[in-house]
């Protein structure tokens, strides 16, 4: 954490009163009205067929009298129980789980769109829901505006008369630009259009979108809050407003997440505070040293007082997570670059980020809406929990070899 900033919960508790974080996770197990043994973490229900106990009872599920679980893609309770944590973390009305982050993006889009809508979204967004928009959504007469990744007030130029929906990254996870959030939803509230936002990178605990104004909010779990890159799995919270639209809809699409995931998201929550702090502080540690680095340029990190959006960091989020990239001053050719990555013995090459494993990537910038970045390789760390100054040293002789 940074001076000045809250620590998470976002609630101080008074004497005698569990936080927010504790008070939420301690309630999902156990329940003691169930006659079996009591584990720490709740059971993992996994079933197709759920029993009914006679007949009278299964004739209610024809009336839509039954209050039952039906049937394994009914979500069964290790779902509930995931789901419901999620929710109240993020102080949304419903949630749901996704079988990845990405199946969240493209369900939430189906939900809240229809033939001839127009909608637009973030150009630094996920790419493969960037993709899905053009590739997809466009085959059924939906059209995709991009918009600039540190829109704000601005938004107003891009709404037509037929625009529905905002879909928001922030910050983006590869150059890490800040959307005005307030003011875009603000705008977007007075005419009726829904705003969703991808908050991957802030997790629940280090921004609130509902707060903010946003009707729909999206994480992909496979990050911080599963941890330990053995997991995918996304899901969206909608507020009050829209809730119904969205919880049908997913009835409708029959969508089963397997109950093994839930299980381990539900089990990731109780660290993600103590996992997300030490991350945090690596993270700010290694991009402030980065910027000592001779051949390093930018550092894009949106807690760092550099960053473009540094103030709309401090007043929108309540903390950092350990996912930041930086350029280099010289061009440097695909051998030359090879010569730094591969001599790095911590960071490893792959995709997804938030595990206790610290991750690299390296790409160079390919953007429909004109960048500072165009043509410049971004280098992306997800730093893990290894030991910060061990990560330093190994970065340290990867940067002797440029
Ligand atoms: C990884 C990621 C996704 C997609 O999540 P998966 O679980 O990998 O499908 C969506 N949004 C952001 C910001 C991501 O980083």
């Amino acid at each position: 954490m940074t001076a000045g900033k809250k620590m998470v919960p976002t609630r101080p508790a008074g004497q005698g009163e569990m936080t927010d974080h504790t008070g939420i996770l301690a309630k999902t197990w156990p329940q003691r009205d169930q006659s079996t043994a009591t584990t720490i973490n709740p059971p993992l229900y996994k079933g197709s067929t759920v029993l009914f106990d006679n007949y009278g009872e299964m004739l209610k599920v024809g009336r839509h009298e039954y209050q039952g679980i039906t049937y394994g893609t009914d979500r069964l309770p290790t779902q509930r129980q995931f789901e419901e944590a999620m929710r109240e973390l993020e102080g949304g009305a419903v949630t749901r789980v996704f079988q990845s982050g990405i199946a969240a993006i493209q369900t939430a889009l189906l939900a809240f769109t229809k033939s001839g809508d127009h909608i637009l979204v973030c150009d630094n967004a996920y790419g493969p829901g960037q993709r899905f928009c053009q590739k997809v959504l466009n085959k059924y007469n939906i059209d995709c505006t991009l918009i600039p990744p540190s829109v704000g007030a601005d938004i107003a130029e891009y709404i037509r008369p037929n625009t529905v929906l905002i879909l928001l990254e922030s910050p983006g996870s590869i150059t890490f630009e800040i959307q005005d959030i307030p003011a875009i939803t603000a705008i977007a509230r007075q005419r009726n259009i829904i705003t969703l936002l991808d908050a991957t990178w802030a997790t629940p605990l280090y921004m609130q979108p509902f707060a903010l104004g946003v009707d729909v909010s999206i994480h992909s779990v496979t990050k911080y809050i599963c941890g330990y890159s053995d997991v995918l799995a996304g899901t969206v919270t909608v507020n009050e407003r829209y809730s119904h639209t969205f919880d049908s809809f997913y009835k409708l699409m029959e969508i089963y997440t397997p109950g093994e995931e839930c299980y381990l998201a539900l089990r990731g929550l109780h660290s993600l505070a103590t996992r997300l702090r030490q991350h945090e502080q690596s993270a700010l540690t290694i991009a402030r040293w980065l910027q000592t680095v001779p051949v390093v340029d930018n550092v894009l990190h949106p807690a760092l007082p550099c960053h473009p959006q540094h103030h709309l960091w401090q007043r929108d989020f309540q903390g950092s997570s350990g996912l930041f990239s930086f350029t280099f001053h010289h061009d440097y050719a695909d051998a030359e670059l090879a010569a730094f990555i591969d001599s790095l013995q911590l960071f490893r090459l792959g995709y997804s980020w938030g595990g206790y494993a610290s991750l690299l990537t390296a790409a160079k910038v390919n953007r429909t809406i004109p960048s500072k970045y165009d043509g410049k390789t971004i280098v992306r760390l997800s730093i893990g929990l290894e030991n910060c100054d061990d990560l330093i040293n190994d970065l340290a002789q990867g940067f002797t070899l440029l």
